[in-house]
C-alpha cells in the first residue's frame, strides 16, 4: 500500500533551491509507536483509517522514512522576538517532507521534532510529548472554532528520551499547513541585503496562494495588504475566543494568517485583559489584550522586509488596513456572541462595560458567553457567574433593552447565539490530564476524547458535560513551562 499516489505529492520549495532551505534526513524516533491520528486532518489528504494504520505511515510519522527521492527540507528564517531582531532562525526541529495535492488545496507535511537541521543553534532537534501533544490538540481545537490555523495529523513517540528540565520522552508531530512561510522568512533576506530573494520569495507565496495577482504590477502590495488584512481577521477570532498565543514573535507569524507554533498558549478561563499565558514574558509583551497591538507591531516589521518591493507610501497604506480590518472583524464576532442581529453604534459600549464588569468579577470567559444564550430565562445562572451578582443584573437591563430594539425570537437568538459561543474550549487543565495520561499511562484515551470533543465544540455534548467546567483546584497554579 502506498499512501499517495506519486502525482499527488511534491515538493514545491524546490522551485525556490537552496539557500530558502537545506536537505536533511530525518533522525527517527526508536521503536516507534503510533500516539494519535486526526481523521478529520487525514481527510485533506484522503489518508483511510487504514493507510493511518500502516507501518508506512508510522515510519513516516515518526521520521523513520521519507518520500523517495525527496529527502526533506529544512527552511532558513529569521525575526523579531520579543521585539528584538534574532538574524538566524530557521527550521531547527521541523522539516517538510513535502506537499500533498489533496481535494480541497494543497497541504505541506511537516515533521517537527525528527532531529536537528542546519537551523538548531543549540538545539537538539527534537520535541517533547507533551508540547507535541498541545500542538496536536490545539491546532484541531482552532479548527473545530473556526479559526485558521495549522492542522495536527499524528503524534508518534518511541524509546529516545529527552533533557529538558527533567528527562521526558520525545514525540514526532506531523503538522499540515497551507504553507510554513512566516514574516520571518522575508526578514531573514531582507536583513542579508538579498533583495532578489525576497522578490523571489514573494512571488512564490503569490503564485501559490493569490495566484489571481500574478503578473499584476502591484502585486507585491496586493500580497502585503492581503497578509495584513488576514493577520488582523485571524487576530480578531482569536480575542473573541479568548485565545493568547504566548509567542507572537514574526518567526511565528503565517504569511496566510493561519494560526501557527503553538507553544506555551493559553485559553483563558476567567476574563483577564492582562493574561499572559508564557511564564517567560516577564513583561507581558504578549498579554492577551496586546496581541492585536502586537499584531500590527508584526505587520510593520514584515513590511519593512518587504520595502525593497514596494514603496513607502504604499507600506503606509497596506497597514493602514490592518485596524478597520481587526475592528470590523471583532465587531462583527462580538456581536454574534451577543446574538445582536446588526450592529448599532453603541453596541461597543455595550460589549465594553460587559468586559469591564467580567474582569472586576473574575467571570470565566467561555461559561459567561454560552449562559448568555439563554437570556432572560436563565439570568440567575449567569449571574452566579459574578462576585457581585448585582453587576450583572445592572448591565442586563441595557442588555435587555438593546435586545428589545431588534425583532428576533429568543429561541432563534438562542440557537444563533450557541453556534457563536463554545461551549468546549481547550482549558489549560484538559490538556494536561490528557498529558499526564499519556506519559505516565501510555493511556492515549483522553487525547482522543478532547479530539472528538473539540471538533464540535459549539453543540452540546450531554455525556462530557464536565468538560465544559472551570479549573479545578489542582489546576489553578498549573505553570506552563515555555521549555519544548
Ligand atoms: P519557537 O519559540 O518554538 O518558535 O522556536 C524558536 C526557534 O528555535 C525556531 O527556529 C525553532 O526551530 C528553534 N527550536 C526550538 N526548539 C528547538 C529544539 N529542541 N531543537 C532545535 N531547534 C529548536
Ligand atoms: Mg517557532
Amino acid at each position: 500500500m502506498s499512501l499517495f499516489p506519486a502525482a499527488n505529492i511534491y515538493q514545491p520549495l524546490h522551485q525556490l533551491g537552496e539557500p530558502f532551505y537545506s536537505e536533511v534526513p530525518p533522525q527517527g524516533l526508536r521503536n516507534p509507536a503510533l500516539v494519535h491520528t486526526s481523521a478529520s486532518a487525514a481527510e485533506l489528504l484522503q489518508l483511510s483509517p487504514q493507510q493511518l494504520a500502516s507501518d508506512e505511515f508510522l515510519h513516516l510519522a515518526s521520521g523513520n522514512s521519507y518520500f523517495q527521492p525527496c529527502p526533506p527540507l529544512a527552511t532558513v528564517y529569521s525575526g523579531h522576538q520579543f521585539g528584538v531582531y534574532v538574524p538566524q532562525l530557521g527550521d531547527g526541529r521541523a522539516m517538510s517532507l513535502g506537499t500533498v495535492k489533496g481535494p480541497d488545496g494543497e497541504w505541506e507535511m511537516q515533521l517537527k521534532g525528527a532531529g536537528q537541521t542546519p537551523y538548531s543553534r543549540f538545539g537538539d532537534g527534537r520535541a517533547v510529548m507533551r508540547s507535541t501533544i498541545r500542538e496536536y490538540l490545539c491546532s484541531e481545537a482552532m479548527h473545530g472554532l473556526g479559526i485558521a490555523t495549522t492542522r495536527g495529523l499524528s503524534i508518534t513517540t518511541g524509546s529516545d528520551k529527552v533533557q529538558r528540565e527533567t528527562v521526558e520522552p520525545a514525540a514526532v508531530l506531523i503538522r499540515l499547513a497551507r504553507s510554513h512561510v512566516r514574516f520571518g522568512s522575508f526578514e531573514f533576506f531582507h536583513y542579508n541585503g538579498q533583495h532578489q530573494r525576497v522578490k523571489q520569495l514573494a512571488d512564490y507565496v503569490i503564485e501559490r496562494h493569490h495566484p489571481g495577482l500574478l503578473g499584476e504590477q502591484d502585486r507585491h502590495y496586493r500580497f502585503l495588504e492581503r497578509t495584513v488584512t488576514a493577520t488582523a481577521e485571524m487576530i480578531a477570532h482569536w480575542q473573541a475566543v479568548g485565545f493568547t498565543h504566548g509567542v507572537m514573535n514574526t518567526d511565528n507569524m503565517s504569511i496566510l494568517g493561519d494560526t501557527i507554533d503553538y507553544g506555551p498558549f493559553g485559553f483563558m478561563d476567567d476574563y483577564q485583559p492582562g493574561f499572559v499565558c508564557n511564564h517567560s514574558d516577564e513583561r507581558g509583551r504578549y498579554a492577551f489584550s496586546r496581541q492585536p497591538a502586537i499584531g500590527l507591531w508584526n505587520c510593520n516589521a514584515l513590511a519593512h522586509a518587504l520595502s525593497s518591493l514596494v514603496d513607502s507610501e504604499q507600506l503606509t497604506q497596506a497597514l493602514q488596513q490592518y485596524e478597520p480590518a481587526f475592528l470590523d472583524t471583532l465587531a462583527e464576532l462580538m456581536a454574534a456572541k451577543l446574538g445582536l442581529k446588526e450592529q448599532h453604534t453603541n453596541d461597543g459600549q455595550l460589549i465594553d462595560s460587559l468586559l469591564a464588569t467580567m474582569a472586576d468579577n473574575s467571570v470565566d470567559y467561555t461559561l459567561l458567553f454560552r449562559r448568555l444564550c439563554d437570556f432572560d430565562s436563565e439570568n440567575e445562572k449567569i449571574a452566579e457567574l459574578f462576585n457581585n451578582p448585582d453587576d450583572f443584573r445592572k448591565w442586563a437591563q441595557d442588555y435587555r433593552q438593546r435586545l428589545q430594539q431588534q425583532d428576533w425570537p429568543q429561541p432563534q437568538r438562542c440557537a444563533a447565539m450557541k453556534k457563536a459561543n463554545p461551549k468546549y474550549i481547550l482549558r489549560n487543565y484538559l490538556a494536561e490530564v490528557a498529558i499526564r495520561k499519556a506519559e505516565d499511562e501510555q493511556d492515549y484515551s483522553e487525547i482522543d476524547r478532547l479530539i472528538t470533543l473539540l471538533a464540535s465544540p459549539f453543540d452540546e455534548h450531554p455525556e462530557l458535560e464536565q468538560y465544559a467546567a472551570q479549573p479545578p483546584e489542582w489546576a489553578q497554579g498549573l505553570s506552563l513551562s515555555c521549555s519544548s
